[in-house]
């Protein structure tokens, strides 16, 4: 059936101030001023309070963090001290708990206006090692697509690194898991629901060796690698001083200097680096919240995309965020994006466009993240009806400015997933207070 998403208050499309109508799972037509669709339609959805965004693309996270918000261990630590001080906290994670996390997390996003999801999911004690299988579960029952990154840490405390030694697996046994779960769950078509992406934690936390196997495995199965890279200046220091290189150099080195690659954070890079990555295409996800909360610094986002680095954003982790708002993210990135580049060089469309377009490039998509003909129908759609936004003139411009962080109704592959603020088929007072009451066991 043919369905006239008619007569928007403003949609971040051209051509399409009457609309657009979708057919099954896609977008088949833009309505221009003046015109109406150019064949009958089965219905039409009145979204004239609507602000008509293209699905928002989340390019980072670690959902089981949602169990440690605004946790006391966290207080008043950089990011070393903050990662030491919680990961004996997080290596109780169970299945049950993890589970009830990535539920929370995605109703959380999908709430303002995600359509695509990454996680990033780095702890496998014993008990946990399906942990993407229980994230590509709760992805599916509702009904948002997803990138789920297969986590790896094979260094631990025992050999002088950060993580404890119970959550952190042999190599051998990661490439297995990353193959098992490559093979059950990887969609690499267009409109696909899920992918996998391969994801060590940092290039620090495994070998080279693996790095490289890595590389070699999403070559042959057409898949995005991620992992942590430069988020504090010492990460340089250390580089150098352990590999006797730069992380672009060793990035080069293992086989990820590729459009395959999205980095999170990418704060710390020099002019030189900066443009090696954007000839490369590797994509950066910019942390604005989690960078602010941890003083990480500032992404060099506009020198990144003029160089030719897809530029996404992420709200990361919800231990250093302590949200999962996506449309929060992009507001974000707009004001510390100002302030290290100045009031006039970044405005409400480039967050826009990073937050949908610059995200979907890092997963690896071009069949999602804008509003054109033959995209996937995914769509986040907000109402300027609270009192924040009274008195805004642009209505694009009010969603950031005025901060939007609730959409009215989001629709993923032609399905509506969020109606009138709430979200299909989720009992989210009953999901909450499960959640809240699962979160005890990590005081
Ligand atoms: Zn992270």
């Amino acid at each position: 059936m043919r369905l006239w998403i008619k007569d928007p208050l403003a949609i971040l499309a051209e051509g399409a101030e009457r609309g657009l109508v979708i057919e099954g799972t896609r977008i088949v037509e833009l309505v221009a001023r003046g015109r109406t669709p150019s064949a009958p339609v089965g219905a039409s959805f009145n979204a004239s309070r609507h602000v008509v965004l293209p699905g928002l693309v989340n390019t980072h996270h670690h959902f089981y963090q949602t169990l440690t918000r605004a946790h006391p261990a966290g207080f008043k630590k950089d990011l070393i001290p903050w990662l030491v001080a919680l990961y004996p906290i997080w290596a109780r994670l169970k299945p049950d708990q993890l589970r009830v996390a990535v539920r929370l997390a995605l109703t959380e996003l999908m709430l303002s206006g995600c359509t695509t999801a990454a996680d990033h999911h780095n702890l496998f004690p014993p008990g946990l090692e399906n942990a993407i299988d229980v994230e590509v579960e709760e992805a599916r029952k509702l009904g948002l697509r997803m990138t789920v990154t297969r986590g790896a840490m094979s260094f631990s405390q025992k050999d002088g690194g950060l993580p404890p030694d119970e959550v952190v697996q042999d190599e051998d046994t990661i490439l297995r898991d990353c193959e098992r779960v490559l093979k059950l769950f990887h969609d690499p078509g267009p409109g696909a629901f899920m992918r996998v992406g391969l994801a060590p934690c940092s290039p620090f936390v495994v070998s080279r060796r693996l790095m490289g196997d890595m590389a070699d495995l999403a070559e042959r199965h057409n898949c995005q690698l991620h992992t942590h890279l430069c988020q504090i200046q010492d990460e340089q220091r250390y580089c150098r001083e352990s590999c006797g290189m730069g992380p672009v150099d060793l990035l080069e080195e293992t086989g990820w200097m590729s459009k395959r690659t999205w980095l999170a954070h990418g704060i710390h890079f020099n002019p030189e680096e900066i443009s090696r990555l954007g000839r490369a295409s590797v994509g950066v996800c910019h942390c604005a919240a989690s960078d602010m909360a941890l003083a990480a610094g500032i992404c060099p986002t506009k020198d990144l995309e003029a160089a030719g680095a897809p530029v996404g954003i992420g709200v990361d982790g919800s231990a250093s965020n302590d949200s999962s708002n996506i449309m929060e993210a992009v507001r974000h990135a707009l004001m510390i994006g100002r302030l290290r580049y100045g009031a006039s060089a970044l405005t409400h469309l480039d967050v826009l466009r990073w937050g949908t377009e610059g995200s979907a490039r890092c997963l690896g998509r071009d069949d999602i993240g804008r509003i054109a003909v033959g995209l996937e129908a995914d769509f986040a759609m907000f109402t300027l009806d609270e009192a924040r936004f009274s008195g805004a003139h642009d209505p694009l411009a009010a969603l950031v400015l005025c901060g939007a962080h609730r959409a009215d109704r989001v629709m993923v592959a032609g399905q509506w997933r969020v109606i009138d603020g709430a979200p299909a088929g989720v009992d989210l007072a009953a999901l909450m207070a499960e959640h809240q009451a699962m979160a005890r066991a990590f005081a």
